[in-house]
């Protein structure tokens, strides 16, 4: 039977020095913590049933070989769980963090659908990732040999650095263009720190560059330099831009300074964690401190950035979706975490306009109600007239949604083929484009999704374009 925690108490929060007991010096602490957290990992590893029909698997778009490292993780055998697991996953730590894991491994693990409650595969597999760093089983990246073709990657999130990882491995000259002057994209500078620790995305972003791969930051490619630039100079290009137009709200009012985007909300929040100057963080532009907070939209943008307000001191945080709890998009555990921290959620409410002058001052809102499906069997929300009011509110963020930006047009290279809403158009398993040589992955084809994805995505059209320098030059892959 497992041994019991020594310190059934110890909590993450007793990390911050705040709430660590007087007489827990930080060394005893990190030593504890480290056995509970064994202790942990072993005894949820040690629930999995290897039932043999691995649904688990199956619904990781990674096709993670979860089973098999669980049962190593169980054993304590780690370092060995840790190499099964970085085999199909070039960032587990990361995936283990913020994978929407009730949706995807953990929802149909076979425990969870028995009832009895899913084995925590995403805390474990953070976990051994984690473990592997601290005892050095990361290896750096050292190629066996140097191969001549480069290729030009467009953007450093996810997908673009996936695919640059499976790359340089194979010892191809790799450059990273990205417009933000740190790498990680959406993983730097969306999703927040409670969710994702940036040191955990930089430590990769390091370890890259450590490797070889050269990153050429505070460079918009359509401004800086253009596409046309980038295919002369490599052999191959991937785009991997990701999508950041946000979705706009109209009516009466919508210019209004306090009104703000969620990405810039959050953008300043993770700036300022960094240490950057952010004038419109300390101006209060894009500070929820003291404020009265509306958050209009339902995914999971909005769920972090109303978890983000309540983090930085907002008096209230309210959250607006349109249609009711059981149809939101956002995750229902990130609901139930936010719900726990104070934020009040106004299901059936759509803002109409703004009230207040020059400066926001309140929504006001229309309250809806469930109609018939429409052509997705999904139920439409309806307004119901006479049923208005007016929700005050110093700080509005809206939280709608990104769309892709014109990329044929702001790039001037009409024969990019994209969808009929923007994406890019590229085979869906070598990930190439219509135009020769030139792939792309992530948000940027799939529109708004996961990181998990674009990683997957990555990975793929990497290996794509390896088959095909192979087969130009008649080498055969190197293991
Ligand atoms: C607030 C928020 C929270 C999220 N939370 C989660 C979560 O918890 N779990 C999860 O799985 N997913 C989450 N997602 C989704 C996830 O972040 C994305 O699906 C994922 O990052 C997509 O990866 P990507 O590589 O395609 O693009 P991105 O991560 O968006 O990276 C694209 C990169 O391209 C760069 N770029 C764009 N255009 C240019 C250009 N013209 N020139 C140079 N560089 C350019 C950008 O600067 C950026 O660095 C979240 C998204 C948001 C917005
Ligand atoms: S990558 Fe995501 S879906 Fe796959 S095992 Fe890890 S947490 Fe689960």
């Amino acid at each position: 039977m497992a041994k019991q925690p020594m310190l059934k108490f110890v909590t993450v929060d007793q990390a911050t020095p705040e709430k660590r007991p007087p007489d827990l010096r930080k060394q005893d602490f990190q030593e504890i913590y480290a056995e509970y957290a064994t202790e942990k990992a072993a005894e949820q590893a040690g629930r999995c049933s290897q039932c043999g029909v691995p649904y688990c698997q199956s619904h990781c778009p990674l096709h993670n070989n979860i089973p098999d490292w669980l049962k190593l993780t169980a054993e304590g055998r780690l370092q060995e769980a840790y190499e099964i697991s970085q085999a199909t996953n070039t960032f587990p730590e990361i995936c283990g963090r913020i994978c929407p894991q009730d949706r995807l491994c953990e929802g149909n693990c076979v425990i969870e659908q028995s009832g009895h409650g899913t084995v925590t595969i995403g805390s474990v597999e953070k976990y051994i990732t984690d473990t592997a760093w601290e005892q050095g089983w990361v290896k750096p990246i050292v190629p066996a040999q140097e191969r001549t073709e480069s290729v030009g990657i467009i953007g450093a999130g996810p997908g673009g650095l996936a695919a640059a990882d499976v790359l340089r491995r194979q010892g191809v000259q790799v450059t990273v263009y990205d417009r933000y002057d740190r790498a990680g994209g959406l993983l730097t500078y969306g999703i927040p720190g409670f969710k994702l620790e940036k040191d955990v995305v930089m430590r990769r972003n390091e370890q890259l560059e450590n490797g070889g791969v050269e990153f050429v930051l505070n460079c918009d490619v359509g401004t800086d330099i253009s596409f046309q630039k980038i295919r002369e100079k490599h052999d191959a290009v991937l785009i991997a831009t990701g999508v950041y137009k946000s979705r706009d709200l109209g009516g009466p009012g919508a210019g209004a300074e306090g009104i703000v985007r969620a990405i810039d909300f959050l953008t300043a929040s993770n700036r300022k964690s960094f240490g950057d100057a952010v004038p419109e963080f300390d101006s209060g532009d894009l500070n929820a401190e003291g404020k009265r907070v509306v958050v209009i939209g339902g995914g999971d943008t909005a769920m972090d950035c109303v978890r983000t307000a309540i983090r930085q001191g907002a008096t209230s945080v309210k959250c607006l979706y349109r249609r009711d709890k059981a149809n939101m998009p956002g995750s229902q555990r990130e609901v139930a975490n936010a719900e726990e921290e104070g934020v009040e959620f106004v299901w059936l409410t759509a803002p109409r306009g703004f009230t207040g002058g020059d400066k926001v001052e309140g929504v006001m809102v229309q309250r809806m109600r469930l109609g018939a499906p429409d052509a997705t069997g999904r139920q439409s929300p309806e307004v119901i007239e006479g049923a208005d009011y007016v929700e005050d509110a110093d700080l509005v963020i809206k939280a709608l949604g990104f769309e892709p930006e014109a990329l044929p047009s702001l790039w001037g290279e009409e024969a990019l083929e994209v969808t009929r809403w923007g994406t890019v158009k590229s085979d869906f398993r070598t990930h190439e484009t219509a135009l020769p040589n030139v792939y792309a992955v992530g948000d940027i084809v799939r529109g708004a999704s996961l990181v998990v994805w674009a990683i997957r995505d990555g990975r793929e059209a990497a290996e794509a374009m390896l088959e095909h320098f192979n087969s130009k030059t008649g080498a055969v892959a190197a293991e």
